[in-house]
């Protein structure tokens, strides 16, 4: 079972990010602990095998120095980019254009963020051309190109 993307396996492991190796096994043990199935009865298993795997998978990973190395190297790389998101918009506020087959739209540092109509499903994260800059494109509906013809004014 992998613990779900949001879940923080410092947290899990009730540690800081700056534990050290001894600190998150003495807190992986005492955890582990509660949860072991010896410890319970028939339902209280059940209950507690999710927690026990949970456990098992932030130590697996947080107790080998490479793999918590690419796990922080991660989590630094997923805040710096929610920490470069300057706008969330909408589809249909960015421009078509025909002739490249791509939606435009203008970042304050004069570049711009493109996104092809290939990619556009979902919520996609565009960066910029120019600068570090991200925005966040939430796409409701399959874009009627109808409607989008009338926005292409550059
Ligand atoms: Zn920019």
């Amino acid at each position: 079972m992998q613990p779900a993307p949001d879940e923080d396996l410092y947290t899990i492991l009730e540690s800081s990010s700056s534990a050290s190796y001894q600190e998150l096994k003495a807190n992986y043990r005492k955890l582990i602990l509660k949860y072991h199935p010896d410890k319970l009865n028939e339902e209280e298993r059940d209950v507690s095998s999710f927690e026990f795997q949970r456990l098992d998978q932030a130590w697996k990973i947080l107790s080998n120095p490479g793999l918590r190395h690419q796990y922080d190297t991660q989590q630094r790389a997923d805040q710096l980019t929610s920490a470069l998101v300057h706008d969330e918009i909408e589809l249909h506020e960015m421009t078509w254009h025909q002739d490249d087959l791509t939606y435009i739209y203008p970042c304050r540092c004069g570049g711009d963020y493109t996104l092809s109509r290939n990619h556009a499903s979902g919520s996609r994260t565009v960066n910029c051309s120019n600068c570090s800059l991200y925005i966040n494109v939430s796409v409701e509906q399959q874009p009627d190109k109808s409607t989008q013809n009338d926005m292409t004014k550059r």
